[in-house]
């Protein structure tokens, strides 16, 4: 329990001229949905009705610290065709993406934004504990062993693999490679 992550993903969009945000805090491996429908976890108000009721899923994937979207218009009953989910200008039907600060979600004429991800790890009694920031890293996008880099690490790619360094998403690094990273190769 002690090393319980919390993690909270904020979304920004427009609605009617107004400018509107919610905050997530996904339990792991729980959907967060999105649409029109007023059950859903963050309801979009879209007259034009180009937003599904229920749209695109959010979730927090502890093995890889970061959240993806899913398009929950791929499998619905009846079979209808999907209702895409844009994401930097990219469609998802089937497949899941990683989010980042910044990301662009787009479900029908909504655009959202990613405008920030937080992850942190719990400690007792403190449900967003600031004093463990410190040991977040942000981390290179090699799949295998990604090595992890001090927060404040301005380089585009990787010092020691080359591979780009996904900034905008600060993690725990597993206990074995907490520690300084090894010399680069
Ligand atoms: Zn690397």
């Amino acid at each position: 329990m002690e090393n319980e992550i919390l993690c909270q993903l904020t979304l920004e969009w427009t609605e009617a001229d107004r400018r509107r945000s919610q905050t997530v805090s996904p339990v792991p491996s729980k959907l967060v949905t999105i649409g029109r429908d007023p059950g859903c976890d963050v309801v979009l108000h879209d007259p034009t009705r180009s937003v599904s009721g229920i749209h695109a899923g959010l979730y927090w994937d502890p093995k890889t610290l970061s959240f993806h979207i899913r398009n929950l218009t791929r499998d619905r009953l009846p079979p209808k065709q999907p209702n895409p989910v844009w994401v930097n200008g990219r469609k998802i039907i089937q497949e899941e993406l990683a989010l980042e600060t910044n990301s662009q979600i787009q479900l029908g004429r909504v655009v959202l934004s990613v405008k920030s991800i937080e992850v942190a790890r719990r400690n007792q009694g403190d449900p967003l504990s600031r004093g463990t920031l410190d040991t977040l890293r942000v981390r290179c996008s090699r799949l295998e062993n990604p090595h992890y880099l001090p927060p404040e690490y301005q380089g585009q790619n990787c010092p020691y693999c080359g591979h780009l360094v996904l900034s905008a998403t600060l993690v725990i690094p597993p206990p074995e490679v907490g520690k300084a990273p090894q010399s680069p190769a």
